[in-house]
């Protein structure tokens, strides 16, 4: 099936208060350009290197949005234009995107990403950590960044109940900080789900996924 096909099933999936990040990684501006002219606006990508020249050649009415993880050393070369920052994990991150959206006069937004996940592979911070930075004075003086919400991966595994316990483990930490709500912390976004896991991921409390491969087709690496 076409990528325009693909797409069109998913969003006729989903409800109305899902967002869905089409996941681009890997794929050329072609498959991208198809993806938008069916009328998709928000794609999501992994490497900011390729993410900054998919940027320089698509339209520019288009929502980038870095799932991956994030080096430090890299954040300047997309805060000039990226929409929302996926994969924060540590306060000298938050603390480095906050300085390079200030170089060009922007508030960011970001989401924290909790490790819901058994593997040692994820990336991500754990509930009281992330409770902690946000009510830390430190945090509250970072003009320049707003976390809207929490992104989190669940382990990869066949067993559907442990994906599930994951991903409502998530729901009930996104409860309990949503609470917090201060000047640069409103959370409003759940970004959890995939090709394999986005229907369990909204049952669930998702509001955000990102959709690849189910869109895109396979990729030959990751
Ligand atoms: C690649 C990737 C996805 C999309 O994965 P698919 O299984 O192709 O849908 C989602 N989230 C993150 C963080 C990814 O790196």
């Amino acid at each position: 099936m076409s990528i325009t096909q693909n797409l069109n099933i998913i969003k006729n999936t989903l409800p109305e208060h899902v967002t869905l990040v089409a996941v681009s990684k890997t794929k050329p501006v072609s498959d991208i350009m198809e993806a938008y002219n069916a009328g998709q606006r928000i794609f999501g990508e992994n490497k900011i290197q390729e993410m900054a020249e998919k940027y320089e050649q698509m339209p520019k009415d288009i929502e980038w949005h870095m799932i991956g993880h994030v080096q430090r050393n890299k954040v300047k070369y997309m805060a000039s234009f990226v929409s929302l920052i996926h994969g924060v994990d540590n306060f000298k991150l938050l603390n480095e995107i906050n300085k390079q959206a200030l170089k060009h006069d922007r508030i960011i937004n970001c989401l924290l990403q909790i490790k819901i996940a058994e593997e040692d592979s994820k990336f991500g911070m754990t509930a009281a950590e992330a409770s902690n930075i946000l009510q830390s004075e430190t945090f509250s003086e970072l003009k320049n960044i707003n976390i809207v919400g929490l992104m989190g991966m669940a382990t990869f595994t066949d067993n559907e109940q442990q994906i599930e316990n994951e991903f409502k483990y998530l729901k009930t930490t996104f409860n309990e900080l949503k609470k917090l709500n201060t000047e640069n912390c409103k959370l409003n976004t759940i970004s959890m789900g995939m090709s394999g896991d986005y229907e369990l991921a909204i049952k669930c409390g998702s509001n955000m996924v990102r959709v690849g491969s189910s869109i895109f087709g396979s990729r030959n690496y990751i």
